[in-house]
């Protein structure tokens, strides 16, 4: 059994025990432990069958404090407006540790898409932005793709948004197709993201990176390019990813005894994750059970799917061969799992540390759309390995300054910086 996770108690917890340590002043902890707004509404579809079916969306907004909000939007079948806060509370840190000038913000929609055709799935884009569109905006709220939204989806949205305020606004959301407005480089910044990060932490822990395993749970957006980074850009292997397989409605481990080559899962993936099972096999490929991936004997664990995945449970599994754990995912440790990988003294890169490339693509993808002027491919994942490094940097020098966890120091850079934007607009 794992333990009951509610996502927005876990990160509040977080946030008041960095709170305690920081002295932080009441009034500063009321703005920050809760949303600044937040938005649920209905959204009715016209289904390709003529019916019509009502779904619920969200938008949270937890501070605007360092700039617009920002986060992505999420269709999942168990989206709850409790997982929507956790998620904006920490896009706000995640922006502040990135150092990009921006707030945190979290939508999302409790649906199945893979149970809903491309028209249907296009009628609920532009219905979320119908019901939330005054609410949000360039120099508001800024979405963005997250677990079960793509570039697509983000282009039918800037459109309808678009069309209803009456101008070409692809401010208004990020992680659109390139072309239609999206950045190079976008579709790989997360992934690259954690890699960067754990190119950091190798050179801190003195690890041979190319020497090295890393084991990965998911097949998404994220655990790809961690998974085709860690391999080109790092000279590692990686032992196994995890996918969720459609049909059986199960995931899976999939690993391969000379490592896994995630370009090749690619072309057998389909757009929903499910990996062709008989394709795979074909190859050499064994399929595990879904926990088989955190038993490992690897040096980096790289939890890249949904929340609560390290838990009180699956940590005790984790090798003793593990020395970092790099979380591409958001709120993949719970509270009772993160004790006990301090005691293992595994080195922890913190989610919205590990994760902060994408909204950093992100936010280089809004300085475009303003300026209407776009970058090379090159030139962007320069600028985001830079920005990786230095919030890498910033993190690792708080830790050993305060003599703290890794989570720690991060929660720590961040809300520094939240606190002082207080301060300067003088709220505090
Ligand atoms: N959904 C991504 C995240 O959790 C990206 C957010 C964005 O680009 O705004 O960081």
């Amino acid at each position: 059994m794992t333990e009951q996770l509610n996502a927005f108690k876990m990160a509040q917890a977080q946030f008041d025990h960095v709170a305690e340590l920081l002295n932080l002043a009441p009034q500063a902890r009321a703005m920050l432990r809760q949303p600044t707004r937040e938005f649920k509404f209905q959204i009715p579809v016209r289904k390709d069958d003529g019916s019509v079916e009502v779904f619920y969306g969200y938008r949270v907004q937890h501070s605007d404090v360092r700039g617009p909000s920002k986060g992505g939007i999420r269709f999942h079948p168990s989206e709850t407006l409790d997982t929507v806060r956790a998620l904006a509370m920490w896009m706000t840190w995640k922006c502040a540790v990135a150092d990009i000038p921006l707030g945190g913000g979290k939508g999302g929609v409790a649906v199945d898409a893979s149970t809903l055709s491309e028209t249907e799935k296009e009628h609920l884009c532009r219905g979320w932005i119908d019901q939330i569109y005054r609410n949000i905006g360039p120099r508001r709220d800024v979405p963005a793709p997250d677990v079960g939204t793509n570039p697509q989806m983000m282009g039918w949205m800037m459109d309808e948004y678009s069309k209803l305020v009456g101008e070409y606004t692809p401010g208004v959301i990020t992680g659109k197709p390139v072309g239609g407005g999206g950045s190079l480089g976008r579709t790989e910044a997360t992934g690259y993201g954690v890699v960067f990060a754990i190119r950091e932490a190798m050179k801190h822990l003195g690890i041979d990176s190319s020497k090295s395993v890393a084991a990965i749970q998911g097949f998404g957006n994220v655990a790809q390019y961690a998974a085709i980074g860690f391999i080109e850009k790092l000279g590692g292997k990686v032992a196994c990813v995890s996918y969720w397989d459609r049909e059986d409605r199960t995931p899976y481990t999939i690993s391969h005894p000379d490592g896994i080559d995630p370009k090749y899962l690619k072309t057998i993936t389909d757009i929903y994750g499910t990996i062709d099972k008989e394709k795979a096999e074909e190859q050499g490929y064994v399929i595990e059970d879904s926990g088989a991936w955190i038993t490992k004997d690897v040096d980096v664990l790289i939890p890249a799917a949904l929340e609560g995945q390290v838990n009180k449970d699956s940590v005790q599994k984790i090798s003793d061969r593990v020395k970092i754990l790099a979380e591409g995912a958001n709120g993949p440790t719970t509270l009772e799992a993160d004790a006990v990988l301090k005691e293992k003294g595994i080195f922890v890169i913190p989610d919205f540390l590990c994760n902060a490339g994408g909204v950093t693509v992100s936010y280089f993808e809004g300085v475009q759309n303003d300026m209407n002027f776009y970058w090379s491919e090159e030139e962007v994942l320069n600028k985001l390995d830079e920005k990786m490094s230095k919030a890498f940097k910033d993190v690792l020098d708080m830790s050993k300054e305060e003599d703290v966890y890794m989570r720690d120091a991060a929660y720590m850079v961040a809300i520094a910086k939240v606190v002082k934007a207080m301060e300067l607009r003088g709220w505090l």
